[in-house]
Formats: C-alpha cells, sequence, structure tokens
C-alpha cells in the first residue's frame, strides 16, 4: 500500500476502540462557532431584560412524572424519547425534554402565584430526547424558554410573539410566525372527536405511526410530515371552524396586536405542537425564504426554530393554583445555524484595536500588567503571551489586522518606554511608558 493510499484510509478504521467518541445525536460547540451562541444570547437577554424578563435557572433532572403529566403520557416525547433512568435511590427520573414544565414546578415550589403578577421569566439551557438524529435533530439540543405566568389577555400572547420576532430580526433573521388557535379544552375535544371520525375511515392512507395517533394523540394527525398524512390534512376539517366564541374573540384580538405591532405573520391550521399542555393560541418562528416569483412566501417544508403558545391548565396539572401561562421556546441549535448562514458580522468577532508584543523574559513578565492597562483604558487588546519572538508576534498581529502592535522589549523596559508600530505603514514611534494609554487612544480617534 502507497503511502497516499494509506492517509485516504477512513479515520474511523485506525481509531482504538479505546478511544471515546461523541455520542449519535450529540455535540461540540467549538470556539469558532461559539461567538454566534454568544450574540444570540447577548441580542436575546437584552430584549428580555428591557421588557422586565427575570433570568430563572431550573435543574435539568427533575422526577418523570412532571414530564408525564404536563407534556402528556401519550406525546411522542414521553412515549418514546425521553431519557429516563432509576436513580441509586430507585426513583425514576428524567433529563428534561423541555424547560417549561421545570419552570412550571419552580413557579409552585417557590409560590411564586404571591408574588405580582404575572411573573415573566426566561431559561436557557440543554434539554434532551431520544429523537432520530438528523440535520437541525438532536438528543441534546439548547432551548430558550419564556414564560408569562399569570395573564389570561391576549395581550401576553402577543408579547411573547412580538418578542420572539424581535429576537430574530435584531438577530439579523428573516423569519414569519405561522399561527393557530387551539381552542379551549372542550371546543378541543369536541373537534378531535370530529376528527377521530374523519381519520377513521382513512386509516389505511395514513402512515404506520399515524394508525397509532388516531385513538391517543389525535391532534399530531394534522402536522405529520409524510406525504400521504399531509395530503389528507389538507381535507381534514379545520379547529378554527369549531372554536368556542371565547377563543375566537382572544385569537382575533392576538392577530390584531400583532398587526399594529408588524410582526409578520401566516395563518396555519396544521400547527398543534407535540405537547398536550396547549390551550388557545399555537404558533411556529419559520425561516421565511423569498424566491422570485412569490417574494416573501413561506417556504412550508422549512423546519421551524421555534414554537410555542398558551398553556392555562399547565400549573394546575401538577398540583398548583389555577395559573394563565403562556410562552415560547426557541431551538437554538437552529437559530445558530441560520445565523451562520446569514453572513452577519458579529460584534463579538470584530478586529481588535492593538496588539501587545513583549520581547524576552523580564518584559513577558510586565506584559500582564501593561494589557491590564490598556484593557482597563477600553482598548481593544490583543496578545499572545506564549511567543516571544518579534517576526512571529507580528505576524499574528498581522493576521488579526490590528492597527497598532505595542511592542516592550528589555531596553524599552528599562527606559521606561514602548514602541507603537503602525501596522500599515511600519512606522515605529518610541513613547513613555506611563503615557501609552492615551497615546494609543489620540492615534485610534484620528485612524476612525
Ligand atoms: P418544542 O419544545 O418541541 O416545542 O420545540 C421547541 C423548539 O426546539 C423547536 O421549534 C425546535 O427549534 C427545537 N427542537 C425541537 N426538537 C429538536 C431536536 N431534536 N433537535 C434540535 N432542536 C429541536
Amino acid at each position: 500500500m502507497t503511502k497516499e493510499k494509506k492517509e485516504d484510509k477512513p479515520k474511523k478504521a485506525k481509531r482504538s476502540p479505546k478511544t471515546p467518541t461523541l455520542l449519535r445525536g450529540f455535540s461540540d460547540i467549538l470556539p469558532d462557532v461559539s461567538p454566534y451562541w454568544r450574540e444570540v444570547r447577548n441580542v436575546a437577554e437584552k430584549i428580555l431584560d428591557d421588557y422586565g424578563y427575570k433570568e430563572i435557572v431550573v435543574p435539568i433532572l427533575e422526577q418523570t412524572n412532571l414530564f408525564k403529566r404536563t407534556i402528556g403520557e401519550h406525546t411522542d416525547i414521553v412515549s418514546k424519547e425521553m431519557f429516563t433512568f432509576e436513580d441509586r435511590g430507585g426513583d425514576s427520573v428524567t433529563m428534561r425534554p423541555e424547560i417549561t414544565g421545570g419552570i412550571a414546578r419552580s413557579y409552585i415550589t417557590h409560590g411564586m402565584f404571591n408574588r405580582a403578577q404575572p411573573v415573566k421569566l426566561y431559561s436557557f439551557g440543554p434539554v434532551f430526547r431520544y429523537d432520530r438524529p438528523q440535520a437541525g435533530r438532536f438528543r441534546q439540543f439548547n432551548q430558550l424558554s419564556i414564560e408569562i405566568f399569570g395573564d389570561i389577555g391576549p395581550v401576553a400572547d402577543s408579547e411573547i410573539i412580538f418578542l420572539s420576532y424581535l429576537i430574530c430580526k435584531q438577530l439579523g433573521l428573516n423569519v414569519m410566525i405561522q399561527i393557530n388557535s387551539l381552542g379551549d379544552t372542550e371546543s378541543r375535544e369536541e373537534y378531535i372527536s370530529i376528527l377521530k371520525e374523519f381519520y377513521r375511515s382513512k386509516r389505511r392512507l395514513l402512515c404506520d405511526d399515524c394508525k397509532k395517533r388516531i385513538t391517543k394523540n389525535t391532534l399530531r394527525l394534522l402536522d405529520c410530515k409524510e406525504e400521504s398524512c399531509r395530503e389528507l390534512a389538507k381535507e381534514a376539517p379545520q379547529l378554527i371552524d369549531h372554536l368556542d366564541e371565547e377563543s375566537k374573540e382572544h385569537f382575533v384580538s392576538v392577530l390584531e396586536h400583532l398587526d399594529e405591532s408588524e410582526v409578520p405573520y401566516e395563518l396555519n391550521p396544521y400547527i398543534v405542537r407535540g405537547l398536550d399542555y396547549y390551550n388557545r393560541t399555537a404558533f411556529e418562528i419559520v425561516p421565511a425564504t423569498e424566491d422570485d416569483e412569490s417574494e416573501g412566501e413561506l417556504q412550508k417544508s422549512a423546519q421551524e426554530i421555534g414554537g410555542g403558545g398558551r398553556y392555562d391548565g399547565l400549573v394546575e396539572i401538577i398540583g398548583g393554583r389555577e395559573t394563565s401561562a403562556v410562552g415560547v421556546a426557541f431551538g437554538l441549535e437552529r437559530v445558530v445555524d441560520l445565523l451562520q448562514k446569514s453572513n452577519k458580522q458579529l460584534r463579538t468577532t470584530r478586529k481588535p484595536e492593538v496588539f501587545l508584543a513583549q520581547l524576552g523574559e523580564e518584559a513577558t513578565k510586565h506584559s500582564f500588567r501593561l494589557f491590564e492597562v490598556l484593557r482597563n483604558s477600553g482598548i481593544d487588546v490583543r496578545a499572545n503571551f506564549s511567543k516571544d519572538g518579534l517576526k512571529q508576534q507580528l505576524e499574528i498581529a498581522d493576521k488579526m489586522g490590528v492597527v497598532f502592535t505595542v511592542i516592550l522589549g528589555q531596553k524599552e523596559l528599562l527606559d521606561e518606554t514602548v514602541i507603537i508600530r503602525d501596522m500599515e505603514n511600519g512606522i515605529q514611534e518610541v513613547v513613555d511608558l506611563a503615557k501609552i494609554s492615551d497615546e494609543l487612544k489620540k492615534r485610534l480617534k484620528k485612524e476612525r
């Protein structure tokens, strides 16, 4: 075998069986992608802080019962996707498949109904679902969950949708809201029996999963992605025609608010969400794609980046007081993916202004201090303390695209001076060490 051929062999064959690999459906967030995560977090946090939301962090592990009761025993998530195990004390525990259940539990645990209502919360963190891994679908992924507890009015629904849209807009993402209303429990039950009736006679046309869904998870028949099921869903009776009067009024009011705040939305009767606890408003946030013929028209097959709605029964289901609630969960891997594709220049990846180069042992010892002086005076400075050759450091500085390099060598240290090198023309100037920040700031201002 030639050398070249050897190198062509897939890496897998060479890897020792003892080398641990990444679990299927799990991923590492590498340093070149993490600035995008930070950007999403920064943008979302600023908006949520401004609108009076407070951060909450709840455990990853909760009693299994919490998710069974909130999400629903017959949903896909609970029946086949949970990471559930017995802990050493013999209790059944589950790694959260979403964050809302834990927040609702915390709302009860800490008596948050005694605080001024509404209580507005948000939380970032990982969730776990034993899903079939594919593009945009992982077994560990991250969500941003935003919730309002204790506000039954349509303005709360609109606020959640408006803020979801605002976060995307500020990130430079072109999205659209798809929205539906699921009515109250009674009108939903009534509609579900009408839907069951419709699907029973067409059972043989459904995919295997949907055949099972007819009795226990009927609404999900409407958002199955299989072609044959999608065709059937088009003929199915629509929930919107069976809404109770109050839900209808609520829905109209939500839409009016959205019109007023210029949030782009589209009514979509197939949005039912995969969790049992929703009532009234249900929505998804999907990437909008513009094509030549139909400007701004939505691509139906696009994966949603977030979804939410109203869940007035949730707190009560797990033993709390009757509490209205509405919220949204973003899938952050999908948001980050969209952000990366949008080629947006991130604030966190902007070019630094100054590079600090140090020559020799004594100068290196002093360089942390000088670095702090520059950093504390608001200069965007970088260094590489493990290199001490000037040529190498200038190359690094050049690659970073800084405007000036500050050079601190043995001689300068003794003289209490430093050299400022203009990276564009290579001109160097000696200045007093004590005045370095002011000198740099003066020069940087001129450059801008
Ligand atoms: P859900 O909690 O099912 O309403 O999902 C909320 C959001 O989480 C979705 O809109 C997706 O963006 C994201 N999401 C759901 N399942 C996955 C998954 N398996 N992998 C990555 N993101 C997901």
